[in-house]
C-alpha cells in the first residue's frame, strides 16, 4: 500500500544520507552547495505507553451474552392482536456495530402504514439506536424496558468496530443476508462517524496490535461455522492492516500487525443516545413485559421489538443461542492509547477502563454458555496471558539488564 511504498523510499534516501555522512558525530562539510532538506522520517515509533496488565488493577468483572441466532438477527414483522410488530434482535457480538443500520431497516417496517406514534421495547443498543431513527423520522417515541444503561447487556460489551462478530452461520443464513448485512454495516459506519469529534468521545478511532509468536497465517478453521464478511467486504472503510517490522513496535513479542479501528465508549455512547433520545422528547417507561399478548396494553399500534437475548424468555425464540462473553475491566489509563490482541485474549483502552477479554483460538468460546456469573479465576488468567507482551523486549532478561543490554543511540 502507499504508506509502505512511501516508507521503503524513505529508506533508501536515508541510507544515501547515511552513506555521504562521515560517520559518529562529525560536523557536516562546507562544500558551498544547499544541503537537500531532511526527510521527513514517518516510519512507527515505538512510543506505546505499557499498560499495566496485573490481576491487582481488576476493578470489575462483567459477564455479557451474545444474542446470537444462526440465520442472522430477525427483522420480520407479525401481528399480536391489533398492533404491528417489527422484531429487531440477535444482532450476536456485532450489535453495537450494525446498531444504526438495523434500525433504519425496523422503522422503515414500523413507519410503512403511516404510524407516527411508536412504541420500542428495549433500551439496549438495538433499542437506542432505533428510538433515534424513529424520532428522526419524524415520529413520536416510546421505550418500554426492563432495564436501562448501565444495568443492559449493551453495556458489558467490549466496544470496538466488528460488523460480523457471530453473526450467523454460513450454512443457516439466506440467500439475500450478504447484502442485507453489507446495507447494515455501510449505514451503520455513517452514523456512527456522526458521533466523532464530541466531548467525552462516544465514538473514535483507535489502534489494535494482533501480536503473534509465529508469523500471521490464514485465519484459524472456525468449527462452529461462522460467516466472515468484513473482509474483504467492508476493507474501503478502514485503513489497510500493517504487519510492522520487527523494531517498529516495543511489544516483546516476534510478530504484530497494526490495525486502525471505531471503538465505542459505550458509557457515554448510551449517555449521549438516550439524552439525544430524551431531549427530542421522548418517553421511557421501565416495565417488564412477559408475554407478546401483553403488548395490547400499549396504545402504540406500531411496536419495535428490540430485547436482545430477552426475546429468548419473552417471544420463545429458541432460535437464540447465548454466546457468553466476560470482560475483566482494569484502571483506566488514559496514556495507553491502543489494544492488543494475544494468545486469545483481546484488548480495548477506553475512557471507563482498560477492557480484557478472552476470545479464544476461534470465536467458538463462550458458545452456548447462558452463564452469567463472573469467574474470576478466568479474569486472572486472561491478564496474566497479555502480561509478559509488556515487559522488556530480551526475553529471560530482569528489566535493567535488559536496558544496559540495549546499544546506545545515536551519539
Ligand atoms: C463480551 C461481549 C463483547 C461484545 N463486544 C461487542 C463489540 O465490541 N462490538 C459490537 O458491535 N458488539 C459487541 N457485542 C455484542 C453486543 O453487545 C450485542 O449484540 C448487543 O448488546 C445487543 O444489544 P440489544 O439492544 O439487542 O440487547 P440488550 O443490550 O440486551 O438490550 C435489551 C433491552 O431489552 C430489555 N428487555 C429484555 N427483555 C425484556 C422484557 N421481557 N420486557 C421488557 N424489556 C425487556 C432489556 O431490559 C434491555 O433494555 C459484545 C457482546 C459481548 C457479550
Amino acid at each position: 500500500m502507499g504508506f509502505e511504498s512511501g516508507r521503503r523510499g524513505f529508506l533508501t534516501g536515508s541510507a544515501a544520507l547515511g552513506a555521504m555522512s562521515l560517520g559518529g558525530c562529525a560536523t557536516s562539510i562546507n562544500t558551498g552547495v544547499a544541503p537537500a532538506p531532511e526527510p521527513v522520517d514517518f516510519r512507527p515509533r515505538p512510543q506505546l505507553a505499557p499498560m499495566l496488565a496485573r490481576s491487582d488493577r481488576i476493578m470489575n468483572i462483567t459477564v455479557c451474552l451474545r444474542p446470537f441466532r444462526a440465520a442472522g438477527p430477525r427483522l420480520d414483522t407479525e401481528t399480536v392482536g391489533d398492533k404491528l410488530v417489527v422484531h429487531n434482535y440477535g444482532h450476536g457480538g456485532s450489535g453495537w456495530s450494525l446498531s444504526w443500520g438495523s434500525a433504519l431497516i425496523a422503522v422503515k417496517k414500523a413507519l410503512a402504514g403511516g404510524e407516527a406514534d411508536i412504541a420500542v421495547i428495549g433500551a439496549g443498543a438495538l433499542g437506542l439506536t432505533a428510538a433515534r431513527v424513529a424520532q428522526r423520522a419524524g415520529a413520536k417515541v416510546t421505550i418500554y424496558a426492563k432495564d436501562l444503561m448501565p444495568d443492559v447487556r449493551s453495556a458489558r460489551a467490549t466496544g470496538v468496530w466488528s460488523p460480523d462478530s457471530r453473526i450467523a452461520l454460513e450454512k443457516s443464513v439466506a440467500p439475500g443476508f450478504p447484502v442485507l448485512w453489507e446495507e447494515m454495516a455501510r449505514n451503520s459506519f455513517r452514523m456512527h462517524m456522526g458521533y466523532l469529534g464530541l466531548a467525552d468521545e462516544p465514538v473514535a478511532w483507535t489502534e489494535r496490535y494482533a501480536l503473534s509468536d509465529a508469523p500471521f497465517g490464514r485465519r484459524a478453521p472456525d468449527p462452529l461455522g461462522f460467516v466472515h464478511y468484513e473482509t474483504p467486504t467492508l476493507d474501503d472503510l478502514t485503513p489497510e492492516p500493517q504487519v510492522l517490522e520487527p523494531g517498529a513496535f516495543p511489544f516483546n513479542v516476534a510478530h504484530a500487525r497494526r490495525t486502525i479501528l471505531p471503538m465505542f465508549n459505550i458509557t457515554e455512547y448510551g449517555r449521549v443516545l438516550l439524552g439525544d433520545f430524551l431531549l427530542a422528547g421522548g418517553k421511557v417507561e421501565i416495565r417488564e413485559f412477559h408475554a407478546p399478548s401483553e403488548l395490547s396494553t400499549l396504545r402504540q399500534k406500531a411496536i419495535i421489538n428490540c430485547t436482545g437475548y430477552g426475546a429468548r424468555a419473552l417471544w420463545k425464540d429458541e432460535s437464540l443461542t447465548p454466546v457468553r462473553g466476560q470482560i475483566a475491566w482494569l484502571i483506566p489509563q488514559p496514556e495507553v492509547t491502543y489494544g492488543i490482541s494475544y494468545r486469545g485474549v483481546g484488548t480495548v483502552s477506553r475512557r471507563d477502563g482498560i477492557v480484557i477479554q478472552k476470545t479464544g483460538a476461534d470465536d467458538s468460546w463462550g458458545w452456548n454458555d447462558a452463564n452469567e456469573t463472573p469467574d474470576r479465576a478466568e479474569a486472572e488468567e486472561a491478564v496474566r496471558t497479555i502480561a509478559p507482551v509488556f515487559e522488556p523486549r530480551a526475553r529471560g532478561l530482569a528489566p535493567a539488564e535488559a536496558r544496559r543490554s540495549t546499544p546506545p543511540e545515536g551519539c
